[in-house]
This record gives structure tokens, C-alpha cells and sequence, in this order.
């Protein structure tokens, strides 16, 4: 059988394409391998009417408001591979070859999480990379940025926003350009270039920065700046462009250069955010519907 709508990826935005097609009555199946982007976070922050819930809490109401809609059904693998095909695409899953008109790729990013002994037991809790889902947590309470870069340096700029006791901790990057370190130091934000040690403090709460030259700093926060990657490989073998940011390029409704082809959530913008993700998986849904209700047209058109 073929399916209308192949959906690699049961997070937000999977499972909001999902929600719309099935309502849309056409046949969907979600693949998914069960590892979300925000697993190791404890509360969701930042999504009218679920703010605080826990990730895994949001994934299983989602998929529970898919249960009354029979034409979408579930495979719990990872993909492995996928093809276009004269009809759509097919997409190796479950042991077998798996044949959809279209395909919907929602597979997310993964983080590079800095290298730092400790980090673990904070990472979700006090240790973090985004200051709209866990800014308002910190408030006013002393922050670490971390990262070396251009954009790190800004983040902490930026960060002044949630407290005025943030500095930007470099990790042995010797120093920012001039003019960056004038921005920082007029916007009050020391710079630490030492190299860290380790991450300190009591169960999940961070509570120091251990630096190699002996000296330690309280912090009750850190957030990271240091980049993230693709979680899947699909869209690139697929023929997919990508941004300068590394985003799968994607037009309007979430469309790709390949026909038939979409991507959403944060595999394909820069605005990460569950809510945002939600939303872009019920655009392309829209948008594959619409697309496959017109071939259907064209199919059943007197030649
Ligand atoms: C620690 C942390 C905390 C965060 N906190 C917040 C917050 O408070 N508020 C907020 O709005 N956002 C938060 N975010 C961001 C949020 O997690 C993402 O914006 C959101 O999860 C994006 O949804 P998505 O559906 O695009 O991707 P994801 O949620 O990452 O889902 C992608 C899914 O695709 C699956 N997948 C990938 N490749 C394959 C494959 N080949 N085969 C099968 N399945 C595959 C994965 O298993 C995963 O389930 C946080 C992120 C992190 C890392």
C-alpha cells in the first residue's frame, strides 16, 4: 500500500502534520526513533497552555489526540534510508521498504553540548542553550554564557535581558576581537577566558566554574552557545539545499526544492521552539494536502 504522506520525525512537528492530515482523512504513517530534542530537559517553557510541562508529558498528549484518527498509524524506527520513486518516495523503516506520495521530514537537530566534566547532571536543569525556554528560571540570578565565538558574544549581550550578572566564559579562547570586547565590556559583561575544569554544585543545581588556573566563580546558570547539527542525514541525501546556518531550505509551507519533498521544525528554521515547530508541521500538512487533492484532479481529469 501507499501511504498519502510518509512523516519522519514523532516530535512537534511530526505530530502536528500528522494531527492535520488525519483530519484531512488522508493516510499518514509517522516514523520515529524516540529521541526528541528536548529529552533531557525537565519542563517545557514557552507553549500557550503547557508551559512547565515536561517534554515527554507534551509527546504523549500529542500522540494520545492521534488515537480517533485511524487513517494515521505509527512506526517506531529509526529510517534508515529514503528514495524518490516514480509515485513519491519510498523510505526504509520497520525492515521494509515503505512507499508515500509524499514525505514530511520533521527529524529535528542535535546540540553540540560543550565537553565539560559535570556537565551531565546540570544539562536540562540549571545548565542550558536557549534563554526563551529557561531565561525566565534564571532571573536575576548569576549566569555563565559559554561559547568563543562572534555569536556567543552577542548571546550574552543579549542575555542582560533575564540578569544583570552574566559574563561569557571563553573556555581558553585567548580573546574576542577588540571592538567585541569593548561591546561586552560596555554592555557589563566580564570575560573569562580561562579553560574550564569542571562544572560544580549539588544534585542538579549548579552552583560553581571550576578554571584550571585554581580560581572558581559562582554560577547558578550557564548557557551554551556552540552550534548544533542535523539529526538525520535524510534530507541531504534527498538533494535538499541547505542555509548558512545548516537549515534545510524550505520555501513557502515548508517545501522543499524537491517535489514533494518538505521539511519542518527545527531541521528547517532558526526560530527553535516547540510552539514554532508545532506550527510549521500543520503549514506543510496544509500544504501536502493541498498538493495531493490537486494531482488527484489532474489524475481523475477526462485526458
Ligand atoms: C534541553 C532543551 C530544552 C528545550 N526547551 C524548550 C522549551 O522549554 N520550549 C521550547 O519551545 N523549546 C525548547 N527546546 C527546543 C525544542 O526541543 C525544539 O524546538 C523542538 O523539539 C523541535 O521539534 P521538532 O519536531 O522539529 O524536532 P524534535 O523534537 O527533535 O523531534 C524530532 C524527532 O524525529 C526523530 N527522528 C530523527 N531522525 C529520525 C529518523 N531518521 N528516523 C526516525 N525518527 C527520527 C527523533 O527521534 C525525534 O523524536 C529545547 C531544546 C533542548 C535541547
Amino acid at each position: 500500500m501507499t501511504w498519502d504522506c510518509i512523516i519522519v520525525g514523532g516530535g512537534p512537528a511530526g505530530l502536528s502534520a500528522a494531527l492535520t492530515l488525519g483530519r484531512a482523512r488522508r493516510r499518514a504513517l509517522v516514523i520515529d526513533c524516540g529521541t526528541p530534542r528536548n529529552h533531557r530537559s525537565a519542563a517545557m517553557h514557552g507553549y500557550l497552555t503547557r508551559d512547565g510541562v515536561p517534554p515527554a508529558e507534551f509527546l504523549r498528549l500529542a500522540r494520545d489526540e492521534l488515537t480517533p484518527y485511524e487513517s494515521v498509524e505509527w512506526c517506531d524506527d529509526e529510517a534508515a534510508a529514503a528514495e524518490p520513486t516514480a509515485g513519491g518516495f519510498r523510505v526504509l523503516a520497520g525492515g521494509a521498504w515503505l512507499e508515500g506520495r509524499t514525505l514530511l521530514l520533521a527529524t529535528g537537530v542535535v546540540d553540540d553540548v560543550p565537553v565539560l566534566e559535570g556537565i551531565e547532571r546540570f544539562y536540562g536543569r540549571t545548565v542550558h542553550h536557549c534563554p526563551y525556554c529557561d531565561g525566565w528560571e534564571h532571573r536575576d540570578s548569576p549566569i555563565a554564557v559559554y561559547g568563543c565565538t562572534e555569536a556567543a558574544a552577542r548571546y550574552a549581550l543579549a542575555m542582560k535581558v533575564w540578569s544583570e550578572d552574566v559574563v561569557l566564559c571563553t573556555d581558553g579562547y585567548p580573546g574576542m576581537a577588540p571592538e567585541l570586547g569593548a561591546e561586552l565590556a560596555a554592555g557589563g559583561v566580564p570575560v573569562y577566558p580561562q579553560k574550564i575544569v569542571r562544572l560544580e554544585g549539588e544534585g542538579d543545581r549548579l552552583r560553581r566554574i571550576v578554571f584550571e588556573d585554581g580560581s572558581t566563580l559562582a554560577r547558578t546558570g550557564l548557557f551554551f552557545c556552540t552550534g548544533q547539527r542535523q539529526r538525520s542525514g535524510l534530507a541531504a541525501s534527498l538533494g535538499c539545499h541547505f542555509t548558512e546556518a545548516g537549515a534545510v531550505a524550505t520555501g513557502d509551507s515548508e517545501a522543499t526544492d524537491v517535489p514533494g519533498l518538505f521539511v519542518a521544525g527545527d531541521a528547517s528554521r532558526d526560530a527553535q521552539l516547540v510552539i514554532v515547530a508545532a506550527a510549521e508541521g500543520a503549514l506543510a500538512a496544509v500544504a501536502i494536502n493541498t498538493l495531493l487533492t490537486s494531482r488527484d484532479r489532474q489524475a481523475a481529469a477526462p485526458a
